[in-house]
């Protein structure tokens, strides 16, 4: 069931949409005869086949087959239903949709129980000192906290009391990963007790996860709502419906790895800060990133920064043809440790002295200055190059190749022809 929009208000967004505007405000269209046209945002791929007609005011992309009207263009790019669709499009265009007399869709009741969970969480929060305490120390504010809508989980009882007197729907809530059947009893018990609560919101600020930290150090340390109809972790980015406005704006992303680093940040006003949610960033996460801005920053726990999955990941923003430059903080210091001790300010200067991705590259793996053997030198540029296969712009490539072959005194034309062979 979805909700009900009527025809009228349908065809009257239709009439006075423009299908060509409003692509534009997602990728860059070039006119192309009587069409526009553009890379497809919906596969891959290097030739522009993905075409818009004005006339028609439908899209079509003669790569994968995708196509449709204004509608099928925005249920597509951010995965939302036709209601959700017609709805962002009328505020587009200034003409506010009554929708009281709205049918929830499925998805909507999931947003619907885990806003009312949140709401409930939040209130436990207000009552438990401990767990206030814990954020406190952490440095966040009541705004801050309630901006997040921080919350705390229970005792199991407690939230299946809740759960049983506000009627939510059971097998609803095990979808949603809150409530688990044991194997041993067959009981019910809530997954998430006695943690702080971070709820975890869609792009358009919809309660879709909750992520989970406990307050000692026993492990697991965190824990997540597992994948369910409204989530799918690799196609989350925590924080983006506070960030998105200000990434769009600068066109730069802040990109952390953790909920209280983007909590941290956006207290201090650093309002384009994003967590991938662990190091290993999907391609999902790259393309969303790519759609608000050109440039990421990457703000990622030293220890980190170099392991494989960090690499992957960055491989995976350049070959989204995103820009990544290299935040380094002291050894053990995440961002929000570092801000709190040293302030914002110091925060902004480490962002301005970050090093382009290579840069950063070749100044880890020249290490202390001590000199090379060539041995050692191939080896570096043999693990360089293969990055740098991933980058599409060919000025950006050249700029690279340049400064590889000066940084290890290579002729920049034999290490030109040896990238060729690789
Ligand atoms: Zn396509």
């Amino acid at each position: 069931m979805g909700e009900y929009i009527s025809q009228e208000i349908i065809d009257s967004i239709l009439h006075q949409a423009d299908i060509v505007q409003i692509i534009s405000e997602y990728i860059p269209l070039t006119r192309a005869g009587r069409n526009y046209k553009a890379l497809c945002p919906f596969h891959e791929e290097k030739n522009p086949s993905f075409m818009v007609s004005p006339e028609k005011q439908v899209f079509h992309c003669f790569g994968c087959g995708a196509g449709g009207n204004i509608f099928t263009f925005l249920m597509k790019w951010e995965n939302i239903s036709f209601p959700e669709a017609v709805r962002i499009i009328a505020q587009k265009l200034g003409m506010p949709i009554s929708l009281k007399e709205k049918q929830t869709g499925e998805k909507e009741q999931f947003y619907q129980i885990n806003a009312r969970v949140a709401e409930f969480f939040h209130q436990q929060l207000k009552k438990n000192r401990v767990a206030q305490n814990y954020l406190y120390r952490r440095g966040f504010k009541p705004a801050t906290i309630d901006l997040f809508k921080i919350g705390w989980a229970p005792c199991s009882e407690t939230f299946l009391n809740f759960c049983r007197t506000n009627n939510l729907p059971r097998e609803k809530l095990k979808e949603l990963g809150l409530i688990k059947t044991s194997i041993k009893d067959g009981n019910e018990y809530s997954y998430f007790r006695e943690r702080i609560m971070f709820p975890i919101f869609s792009s358009s600020g919809k309660i879709v996860a909750f992520g989970a930290r406990v307050l000692d150090e026993s492990l697991p340390k965190y824990i997540n709502s597992p994948s369910s109809p409204v989530f799918d972790k690799g196609r989350n980015l925590y924080g983006l419906h506070l960030a998105c406005s200000e990434m769009r704006k600068s066109g730069e992303a802040i990109l952390v790895e953790g909920y209280t680093d983007v909590i941290t940040l956006h207290q201090e006003g650093i309002n384009n800060s994003v967590a991938s949610l662990g190091t290993s960033l999907t391609d999902s996460q790259a393309r969303m990133l790519k759609r608000y801005v050109n440039k990421v920053f990457l703000a990622y726990d030293e220890d980190s920064a170099g392991e494989a999955a960090t690499v992957r990941g960055i491989d995976l923003l350049l070959e989204n043809e995103l820009q990544v430059n290299i935040i380094s903080l002291p050894r053990g210091e995440d961002p929000a440790e570092f801000v709190r001790k040293r302030g914002k300010k110091a925060f902004l200067r480490k962002k301005q002295e970050a090093l382009p991705y290579i840069d950063y590259r070749i100044k880890v793996a020249k290490g202390d200055g001590g000199s090379l053997t060539l041995e050692k030198k191939l080896e570096i540029v043999n693990s360089l190059f293969s990055t740098l296969k991933k980058i599409k712009p060919r000025h950006i490539l050249d700029d690279a190749l340049r400064k590889i072959a000066e940084a290890f005194n290579f002729s920049e034309e034999s290490l030109r022809s040896d990238f060729n062979r690789f």
